[in-house]
């Protein structure tokens, strides 16, 4: 009897184990690798239809070894700066509905005063809110609190920049997340260096100062190195759980401050770079570092198999010229960088990882825009029946990974919407609304009422305006613009010379 009682506890203890095995991999594992101001060109991944000379730069080797797994997006579009991707991405909604147009920091305040020609409209400058009542935010229903109701281990880990200082959206742990490694308000951080303890050491810098990490203080590890690592016993406790895991893993690389990862700066010094560029790329290839880790930490687990990663970038690497800095990336061929409606703020790599369902080494060239992160996210998750207080911009991307139903992108209209100013200057630089549909995208400027029309596919680094020689075209898509931004009350400006706010861009033609 002893004997047949000990037998069963075996039996079902067995069973459990079986079990347990079987809920994690009944579920699948999805990484959201976010890298920070990464332009399309920085990665020895070519995502043009040739190489370029800072594909031969940049050594991105986990990038190559993710690409040949996965699927490569040659036209994966993000807003201009950094806040609007990320509320986008977590709720789901165009930027222009959302309205978090410019990058949020401190509540109630603008990142940017105002210029002498536009007042900015009264975006929504505290960010996204779980909560309803916040004054100035979105009040939407988080990515992550939907996959954590469904049962998942939600973990942050980076940088997070949703809300501002003091409001409920600074906070990834109130927004569905489990665990936060090092997010809150600040989009940037006051230093890389464990041996600055992130920021943590300069009292006049507490804004920028990266939270928790304290073991780290003092230590000689970068940041990137800090948080995968971070990340990585994070996953491992939901592994050890039995539980399939959302990692969202937002690295602050390659965001300003340009400091070097003193692992791999010096082979750029030997290849000839300039000392910022060189910095610029060693931070790169430490951020691609801890892509290959988290892609061996999988293989490790024997949960590779079982695992979607998705790589993007929130918005295009900066081209002008930072604060006394020196010009560290191009975006070349395309114009521009951050901050711009032209390709190069907006256009970002991107790449997924789906075993089993997408077909590794593949390519495609329809467009698609980060909104569409939220409903894909959610589909790959297999949660189909949830419910948000807000309404869904985002189209899902999944038919596009598996070859289901393709039916070409170019019938669907893009929208940017930006009304705000950014601060430095360049090319497409300024408040403007955009629209891309097919091959065309038409940049409507709100200071001085112009236009800008390109086609993008004669023509990808955006040097012939066909506003004056394409005017049927011009009409078509400012009406399209139009509709938009009417259907979802976009904000304007106000033009400070005329006490008008600024005309929606179909009412300019006739
Ligand atoms: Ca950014």
């Amino acid at each position: 009897m002893k004997n047949l009682k000990g037998l069963l506890v075996t039996v079902l203890l067995l069973l459990s184990v079986g079990c347990q095995s079987i809920k994690q991999k009944e579920k699948l594992n999805i990484i959201v690798f976010l890298v920070d101001d990464m332009g399309w060109q920085d990665t020895s991944v070519p995502f043009w239809n040739e190489r370029t000379p800072y594909n031969n730069v940049y050594q991105t080797p986990n990038m190559e070894r993710l690409a040949s797994a996965g699927m490569k997006f040659t036209q994966a579009y993000a807003c201009a700066v950094c806040s609007p991707t990320r509320v986008s991405l977590m709720t789901g909604m165009n930027a222009a509905h959302h309205r978090v147009t410019n990058w949020t920091l401190r509540k109630d305040v603008q990142p940017v005063a105002d210029d002498d020609k536009l007042a900015q409209p009264d975006w929504n400058v505290n960010g996204m809110s779980p909560d309803e009542g916040i004054p100035n935010t979105i009040y939407a229903t988080p990515l992550p609190q939907l996959l954590k109701d469904a049962g998942y281990f939600t973990i942050h880990s980076g940088k997070a920049h949703l809300g501002a200082i003091g409001t409920p959206g600074s906070d990834p742990l109130n927004l569905g997340f489990d665990v936060n490694i090092a997010g809150h308000a600040a989009g940037a951080p006051g230093s890389y260096y464990g041996t600055e303890s992130f920021g943590n050491d300069d009292p006049n810098r507490t804004t920028w100062a990266v939270p928790g990490l304290e073991k780290y203080h003092g230590k000689d590890i970068y940041l990137s190195e800090a948080i995968t690592r971070e990340a990585a016993h994070a996953m491992d406790s939901a592994v050890n759980n039995d539980q399939p895991f959302f990692l969202y893993m937002a690295h602050y690389a390659v965001h300003t401050p340009i400091q070097g990862d003193d692992r791999f700066v010096q082979k750029y010094l030997d290849q000839g770079l300039l000392p910022t560029e060189a910095k610029y790329a060693s931070m790169v290839e430490g951020m691609d570092k801890s892509l290959g880790d988290i892609m061996d930490f999988l293989i490790e687990k024997q949960i590779e198999e079982n695992t979607v990663i998705l790589f993007m970038s929130d918005n295009g690497g900066l081209s002008a010229v930072a604060r006394g800095g020196e010009k560290h990336t191009h975006n070349k061929p395309l114009s521009s960088g951050k901050g711009s409606a032209h390709e190069g703020g907006i256009r970002e790599p991107m790449i997924v990882k789906w075993p089993g369902k997408v077909k590794p080494n593949s390519v495609t060239h329809d467009y698609l825009i980060i909104e569409d992160f939220f409903p894909s996210i959610l589909e790959i998750a297999s949660i189909t029946d949830y419910q948000t207080v807000q309404p869904i911009d985002g189209v899902s991307f999944v038919p596009l990974l598996t070859h289901q139903n393709v039916s070409s992108s170019k019938d669907r209209p893009l929208f940017w919407h930006y009304p705000n100013r950014w601060g430095p200057l360049g090319p497409g630089i300024g408040a403007s609304s955009t629209v891309r549909l097919g091959d065309w995208k038409l940049i409507y400027y709100h200071s001085d009422r112009s236009f800008e029309l390109f086609n993008l596919r004669d023509d990808i680094g955006e040097t012939r305006n066909r506003a004056s020689d394409s005017r049927e075209k011009l009409k078509e898509l400012a009406l399209v613009l139009t509709n938009y931004l009417k259907q979802v009350n976009a904000q304007m400006p106000l033009d400070k010379q005329t006490g008008q706010v600024v005309e929606y861009p179909s009412d300019l033609l006739d």
